[in-house]
């Protein structure tokens, strides 16, 4: 199909994201269902929520902008879900499946945003004031899902796996769970030593 004015892109590009969607809304469940954390199970099932009130806002957009969003194919998505497969396949491990689950996740909340930020500008820049309302909510919504990945690996993944760790060799030292440990010059160190 061409392409031929600036209305019609944004259309298109509504077109990619709302089939983008919809392969979520399918592939979701299925990856909530092989996960093993507690946590990012949940995170998933509450993402699969939001993703099916996003399929609704475009739907709403569609009926906006007075077009129709069905009948395209996002071949990025279809390639990140293909890969997310692969790591399901190929982790033979809880631990790893569950981290490289959030790896393939997260590629794909970047895909989102990138795509909802320019939907967002064009219809910005056609003066569709209403669309861009709807599509900020769902970029702000999909900023917070990385962002909520990122907190479940550090704080659930790999911390699990260190605890494991000095378990095993009994002589850990107590770690202050309200002690930061930022990366320190000399010079602060040792004026924190001295304290
Ligand atoms: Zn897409
Ligand atoms: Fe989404
Ligand atoms: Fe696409
Ligand atoms: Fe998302």
């Amino acid at each position: 199909m061409k392409v031929s004015s600036l209305p019609d892109l944004l259309v298109d590009q509504l077109k990619d994201l709302f089939s983008a969607e919809s392969q979520l809304v399918k592939a979701l469940p299925k990856i909530a269902k092989r996960v093993t954390s507690a946590a990012l199970k949940e995170a998933i099932q509450e993402h699969l929520a939001e993703t099916k009130n996003q399929v609704s806002r475009l739907e709403q957009i569609a009926e906006i902008l007075d077009c129709k969003v069905s009948g395209k194919k996002c071949k990025a998505m279809e390639g990140l879900l293909k890969e997310g497969d692969e790591i399901i396949q190929s982790a033979t491990d809880d631990q790893v499946l569950d981290a490289g689950i959030v790896a393939a996740a997260q590629r794909v909340e970047h895909y989102e945003m990138a795509a909802y930020g320019s939907a967002r500008t064009m219809a910005e820049g056609l003066g569709h004031n209403d669309v861009v309302q709807l599509l900020q909510e769902t970029l702000e919504e999909e900023k917070a899902a990385d962002q909520k990945l990122t907190t479940i690996v550090e704080e659930e993944i790999y911390p699990s796996i260190t605890n494991e760790n000095s378990n095993d060799s009994e002589n850990g030292e107590e770690v202050d769970e309200d002690e930061e440990e930022p990366v320190m010059s000399g010079k602060q160190q040792s004026s924190r030593n001295r304290r």
